[in-house]
């Protein structure tokens, strides 16, 4: 039997145990110290970001956006429909009620025209949203330029959900640095790992001072503990920060592994009747950078022969793990009733989309097995039952 291939794997190099020994030795072993601040300072200076915030994770970073910005009970607060959960959850953890907006199919994102009217509308009926989350879906910047000069006409708040596009741009300029909070996630999944946390950046320098206090529980400046507002314990520690700093200065290579991941995929696979990948959209200006941070495709069941699940199923027999595009979250049962804005796109992806094997070190002996299954998967038929269940 062959060793598991894993969907997105963290990939260690030798510096992160260096500077994981290094707070050791330096007792550093705390929420925060050298390691964080350099961990910040340096990927503000990747990313062109003005201030930057270490956090726990990316869950806890927009959690704090949203606290820092204001947003809380009653607020409308729009979001990207085909997302991961943790994209919404802490609109609910403030009392905000969250609305979704679709994809378009030519970048899985936020469909731009579709928000644009919608706020139109809304702004004629006195009920814009506080803010818009934009994410940034499987490494590929959503279409910012519009969609930021949109919520800047209406006054609403940009965050942008960057979690799975650290090192994508748009215009030249980092994913993450348009709006007036932008966030990535060091989850172990993710192109660069801290084994979990997460950092908070914006150009507002009010905005990373109060997400600074909120998140070391909300202590005001002064000798014993005096607290005006509620806090939280949402730092990142020192000795994390130090593989983090380690994982940054690998990041440009591992985009271009990942892209090269998928450009064997796309040559192999990518031809197959059937089988559409995941478009490299072409907005921006001086054009956008994916990181391809997964692989998506999605599989049209009648020409190809099988549907995403047979695949699917067909790599784990062999020990590789695939999973199905996010279930958008206007499907989710805990957003039930939550309203939509469109749905069509977003249903079609999940109903056909596969994410496959694409981590950076994924190597070419592995990625020639998960290919060798996707190909003998053509044309094995589609399991009455399920595509009857789907
Ligand atoms: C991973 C992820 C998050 C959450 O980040 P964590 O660090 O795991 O809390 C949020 N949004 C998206 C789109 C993600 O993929």
């Amino acid at each position: 039997m062959h060793e598991r291939i894993y969907l997105s794997p963290p990939h260690l190099g030798e510096r992160e145990e260096q500077l994981v020994l290094e707070a050791f030795r330096t007792n550093w072993i705390a929420p925060l110290g050298p390691h964080v601040d350099a961990f910040e300072q340096e990927l503000c200076a990747y990313t062109g970001a003005a201030h930057g915030v270490a956090l726990s994770s990316g869950t806890a970073a927009l959690h704090l956006a949203l606290e820092a910005l204001g947003i809380g009970a009653g607020d409308e607060v729009w979001v990207s429909s085909l997302t991961f959960a943790a994209s919404v959850f802490p609109v609910r953890y403030v009392g905000a009620v969250p609305v979704f907006v679709d994809a378009d199919a030519s970048s899985w994102n936020m469909d731009p025209a579709l928000l644009v009217e919608a706020l139109q509308d809304a702004a004629r009926r006195n009920a814009l949203p506080r803010a818009v989350v934009l994410v940034h879906l499987y490494g590929q910047c959503a279409d910012v330029r519009p969609i930021a000069d949109a919520c800047a006409a209406h006054s609403v708040l940009l965050i942008e959900d960057a979690a799975e596009a650290l090192g994508a741009t748009y215009d030249g300029r980092a994913a993450g640095t348009f709006g007036d909070v932008g966030f990535y996630s060091f989850n172990g999944n993710k192109i660069i790992t801290t084994s979990g946390g997460g950092m908070l950046v914006t150009p507002h320098a009010h905005v990373a001072q109060r997400v600074r206090a909120l998140a070391t529980q909300a202590r005001e400046p002064v000798p014993h503990y005096e607290h005006r507002h509620v806090g939280y314990n949402y730092r990142l520690s020192n000795v994390l920060a130090g593989i983090g700093r380690g994982q940054l200065e690998q990041l440009d290579a591992r985009v271009a592994a990942r892209r090269a991941v998928f450009d064997r995929y796309r040559v192999s696979i990518g031809a197959l009747p059937g089988i559409a990948l995941m478009p490299e959209a072409t907005y921006g200006r001086s054009g956008m950078r994916s990181t391809r941070w997964l692989t998506t495709l999605t599989i049209d069941a009648a020409r190809f022969g099988a549907d995403f699940e047979t695949v699917r199923l067909a790599l784990e027999a062999q020990q590789i793990e695939a999973r199905p595009v996010w279930k958008p979250m206007h499907q989710q049962p805990v957003f039930a009733g939550c309203r939509v804005i469109g749905g069509h796109v977003s249903d079609a992806l999940f109903a056909t989309g596969l994410c496959l094997p694409s981590g950076s070190s994924l190597t070419v002996a592995q990625q020639d097995r998960v290919i060798d299954i996707v190909r003998s998967c053509a044309g094995v038929g589609i399991p009455q039952t399920r595509s009857a269940a789907a």
